[in-house]
């Protein structure tokens, strides 16, 4: 195939090492390209197979297990972005996959649509939200990869598919959640709903309080997520709906959040001072927020998180288990456990596949404290049945993800579509060799 170098952006070989965006996983990559076009992406894939290269893809990097290392090839699609089409009669909307949820949001709002299901970072990418399993968060809670009508996949042979229900089914029921172990995903179809903004109504309740409105919680009639600063005695509860009601021109003003990491910082830096000082929860708040700025956006201090989903009737007795080593830990001062409900689906590879869980994410500045306090509570969450995310489950052993439903048959359908192993790093190979027994 010839090659142009028009169709790429290169960084040095072996001069730089790659890291993802928390620093917590880092490789030498042979290589890492950022290819303009189909062709580009095309030619990496000969490239990796003439040198016997492995060849891994990364979004924005933001997953913190070992996902996208390797010592191979690495290319990302940040070169790779943007809206292909908009079918405005069913409110469906043709992306590239290394578009990034701020840049798709925006798009979508100036043609009056929206995502069902908002949730993350802004910088992440859609095809790594999907790929990685990613939880949208705002108003439900459910898979980001739920929303994907169809994608098309850039298989080790060059050939790119369209997967949908009708088109590669297999594929497209097997690999929306596809941890980047099929190929490259290069567009993706998106349901959309007309465009809205969120109502968030924000109150702090004592802790218990706040699980037993939880528990208690029709998630399918919107989204209430708990938010416990692990110093404080009351916890957050914010309650997300959609509203056509016009956006408060502040609501998405940066700086409550830009104090919060202040804060986070101070209390690391000075525990011990920190006690008295550090603020309870805001007792009571209502904004409206357009759609746009709901997500996330990076946090200048490197925060590290650890997420599992826990089975409904598990929520008490995980929270009960976590407080205290959550209280006695150093790293009480600046961690947060967020939950959440999320509706079941029939999505392989979801933590959320067959039943409705509880997604749990703790996040703490990282530092010694905070890995020897997620040590434990990963060792927690899962004595209660917790499944990891894929994304959010820092130093985590492959074998932590066995009861992931469908791995077996995913693991089949990648040895199927790439025999040899080009998209495969690692990780990857001993996860997919556990699933086939043989590990
Ligand atoms: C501060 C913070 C908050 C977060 N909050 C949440 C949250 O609320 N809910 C949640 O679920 N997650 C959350 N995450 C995790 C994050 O959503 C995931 O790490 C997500 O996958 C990141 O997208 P990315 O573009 O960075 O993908 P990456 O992390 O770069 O990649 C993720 C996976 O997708 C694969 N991939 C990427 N692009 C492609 C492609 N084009 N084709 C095939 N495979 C591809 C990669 O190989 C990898 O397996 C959070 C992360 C941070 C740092």
């Amino acid at each position: 195939m010839a090659h142009d170098h028009e169709e790429f952006e290169v960084e040095g070989a072996r001069l730089n090492t790659w890291s993802n965006r928390s620093g917590t996983q880092s490789c030498r990559p042979h290589v890492v390209t950022h290819p303009w076009s189909l062709r580009g992406l095309q030619f990496e894939i000969e490239a990796a197979r003439k040198h016997n290269q492995r060849l891994r893809i990364a979004g924005a990097g933001h997953a913190d297990t070992a996902l996208c290392v390797t010592d191979g090839r690495l290319l990302t699609l940040r070169n790779y972005q943007g809206v292909v089409s908009v079918d405005r009669q069913r409110y469906r909307v043709r992306v590239r996959g290394g578009t990034s949820l701020g840049a798709l949001g925006k798009a979508l709002a100036d043609k009056g649509l929206a995502l069902s299901g908002i949730g993350g970072l802004e910088s992440q990418t859609i095809a790594g939200a999907v790929s990685g399993g990613s939880l949208a968060t705002l108003p439900t809670s459910g898979l980001i990869a739920k929303q994907v009508t169809a994608f098309r996949l850039l298989l080790a042979s060059g050939e790119e598919i369209e997967c949908s229900r009708s088109t590669h089914s297999d594929i497209f029921e097997l690999g929306r959640v596809n941890l980047g172990a099929l190929g490259i995903v290069t567009e993706l179809e998106l349901q959309c709903v007309p465009a809205y903004n969120l109502e968030l109504i924000a109150e702090s309740r004592p802790l218990d309080e706040a699980l037993a409105a939880l528990k208690t919680h029709d998630a399918n009639a919107g989204g209430l997520t708990l938010s416990w600063s692990v110093h404080a005695a009351r916890a957050g509860l914010v309650r997300a709906t959609r509203t056509q009601t016009r956006a408060d021109p502040a609501a998405g003003h940066t700086l409550p959040a830009a104090l919060a990491t202040g804060v986070r910082w101070l209390a690391a830096r000075f525990p011990q001072q920190a006690t008295w000082w550090l603020p309870e929860p805001a007792p009571a708040e209502r904004r409206v927020l357009a759609a746009t700025d709901a997500l996330g956006r990076r946090s200048l201090l490197p925060r590290l998180r650890c997420s599992c989903f826990v089975p409904r009737e598990s929520l008490g007795a995980t929270v009960e288990a976590l407080k205290p080593l959550l209280r006695r830990s150093t790293a009480a001062t600046h961690a947060r456990l967020d939950v959440t409900p999320v509706i079941a689906d029939s999505l392989p590879l979801s933590p959320a596949h067959g039943g409705d869980v509880y997604y749990l994410r703790l996040g703490a500045n990282r530092g010694a404290d905070q890995l020897t306090l997620f040590e434990l509570a990963r060792q927690t969450m899962t004595e209660h049945g917790g499944r990891p995310d894929w994304a959010a489950w820092p130093d985590g052993d492959p074998a932590a993800f066995d009861e992931v439903a469908d791995l077996d048959a995913f693991g089949c359908l990648q040895a199927r579509l790439d025999p040899e192993g080009l998209f495969l790093n690692t990780w990857l190979s001993r996860l997919l060799r556990r699933s086939r027994g043989v590990d």
